[in-house]
């Protein structure tokens, strides 16, 4: 094949902007840019907000691993960052339901905590996390995904700071997997077959 014939078919493959993970087909449907830049205001509300107050972000792993480092970067003056867990349960009737958190701090007692997910879909994972966090006795808790699926949510429960309201769609990228890839994806996809 010629360089020319390459260049061709590698140009079109971006303007296609499709992208095949295992046995499913995704397309782009929140750009890179459209991330960082909504990340960017809500960097200016969340430092507008927590001014001097020494805030604590939670990050949940795996999928909000990317959205808690841009975020964070984000922020001015003080404030620490740490990660958790959830481990869901595995048995034959998943219903969603949370068993474990794993990696909490135990002193967080009279912090400024704030809750980071990827993408909060039925809201049983946000609202386990909540009431857990709640328990240390933290100064105050709020929450922050990047994505959220009014559609699919089950709990009266609204983040207090949400990147995108979207669609109830499987969605892969930045920081978000299907079957363990796609995380890697700079760009937000949408499943299309
Ligand atoms: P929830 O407890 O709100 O039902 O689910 C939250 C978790 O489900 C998210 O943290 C994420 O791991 C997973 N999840 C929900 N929707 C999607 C989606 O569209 N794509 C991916 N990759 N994960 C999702
Ligand atoms: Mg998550």
């Amino acid at each position: 094949m010629t360089m020319n014939a390459l260049k061709i078919i590698r140009t079109f493959a971006l303007r296609m902007s499709t992208v095949k993970i295992k046995d499913k087909e995704f397309s782009t449907f929140i750009s890179a840019e459209k991330i960082q830049a909504r990340i960017a205001e809500l960097a200016l509300e969340l430092n507008n907000d927590y001014q001097d107050k020494n805030p604590v972000f939670i990050g949940v792993l795996n999928g909000a691993f990317l959205f808690t480092a841009d975020l964070f970067r984000c922020m001015k003056g003080d404030c620490e960052v740490s990660f958790i867990r959830v481990a869901s349960y595995t048995g034959t009737q998943s219903s969603g339901a949370v068993k474990e958190v794993m990696g909490l701090s135990s002193d967080l007692k009279g912090r400024h905590l704030v809750l980071i997910e990827d993408i909060v879909d039925t809201g049983h994972t946000a609202v386990y996390l909540m009431e857990t966090v709640k328990k240390l006795e933290p100064a105050s808790v709020r929450f922050a995904t990047l994505l959220l699926k009014p559609e699919a949510l089950q709990h009266d429960f609204r983040p207090d700071y949400i990147g995108f309201e979207i669609p109830n769609d499987f969605i892969v990228g930045y920081g978000l997997d299907y079957d363990g890839l796609g995380r890697n994806l700079n760009d937000i996809y949408t499943l299309i077959a």
